[in-house]
């Protein structure tokens, strides 16, 4: 079986952990960015978004202080066939020149301009926003579709947008996938702060915006809540070998009624090895550990 797949396990580089969706006081964040810098910072990230609603802040004054700040901003727009918002991130942007909230606006045109400037468009969080296939359907030349995103999680149990991603693989799209916080700091009691629950960890020559921006558009990264993917291998069967934090599951993930599943026994699971099976046309890879914390590789293609 042959199979193409960008593998930021093969490429020269470090990793560097980050999260790409943020808000601050300059929307409808609860922290300043002086604070959020503390936050991520003290978790050990290496780079930030601060993706606040209509506008992109400006961080050239901002101290990371070892922190690396990637610009971006997210824009609510559009219409669903459900009536709501498309939610946009766009990373890597001085300016998003739209109305925000402005149903009027065809997302397309907000992907195109972010691509235009170098960008990287990102669709957020469907699941939360509502959007079917059919309004994912719509959409081309996105970089990434959120699969997770902890404040939607928190706030009401719809962070998981697998199912919604699978189904835009299975029609023929070819999306990366992202893990964000999509932080807002809300404080409700009995709700965690939706803070450093998800990433991505990017295999990158440096940690500068343009070597961080280059690495993510050639999809050299994979995405957690947890766990930790060590190795992917690809020999010229196809044979998929993966290697990975103790978990309690390995999925590979296919086409709808393909792939598999293995199953921790006695022992937490560290490697599976899937051949693969006669009609995938893409695998991906899922890690999940005793707690539920999943690891997301991004989509392996069968050509
Ligand atoms: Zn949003
Ligand atoms: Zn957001």
């Amino acid at each position: 079986m042959k199979r193409r797949f960008i593998n930021p396990f093969k490429v020269k580089g470090d990793w560097f952990k980050g999260n790409v969706h943020t808000h601050s006081v300059n929307s409808d964040g609860t922290k300043t960015p002086e604070e959020l810098i503390g936050i991520y910072r003290g978790a050990g990230y290496d780079f930030l978004s601060i993706t606040d609603h209509s506008i992109v802040l400006d961080i050239t004054g901002l101290d990371g202080k070892g922190l690396l700040l990637v610009p971006g901003g997210e824009m609510c727009i559009g219409r669903s066939e459900a009536g709501q918002f498309y939610h946009l991130v766009a990373l890597g942007v001085e300016d998003l020149p739209f109305k925000d909230f402005d149903y009027s606006l065809d997302p397309q045109e907000v992907i195109d301009h972010t691509n235009a400037v170098g960008g990287i468009p990102i669709i957020a969080h469907p699941y939360w926003s509502g959007l079917n296939h059919g309004d994912l359907m719509k959409l081309r030349d996105y970089h990434g579709v959120e699969i997770y995103n902890t404040s939607c999680d928190y706030e009401r149990n719809t962070g998981l947008s697998a199912s919604h991603i699978d189904g835009m693989i299975a029609a023929g799209l070819e999306p990366y996938i992202y893990a964000v916080d999509d932080h807002h700091g809300a404080g409700r009691s009995q709700v965690p702060i939706d803070a450093c629950g998800a990433w991505i960890s990017i295999k990158a020559e440096s940690l500068t915006v343009k070597s961080i921006l280059d690495a993510i558009k050639k999809g050299h990264f994979y995405s957690s809540t947890g766990p930790e993917i060590m190795d992917i291998t690809i020999d010229e069967d196809g044979v998929i070998s993966v290697e990975c934090s103790p978990v309690k599951y390995i999925s590979f993930v296919s086409t709808p009624s393909l792939g598999m599943k293995f199953h921790a026994e006695d022992e937490p699971l560290t490697k599976a090895v899937y051949p693969g099976r006669p009609g995938e046309t893409y695998v991906r890879v899922e890690v999940t550990d005793y707690e539920g914390r999943t690891a997301w590789s991004n989509p392996i293609y069968n050509f």
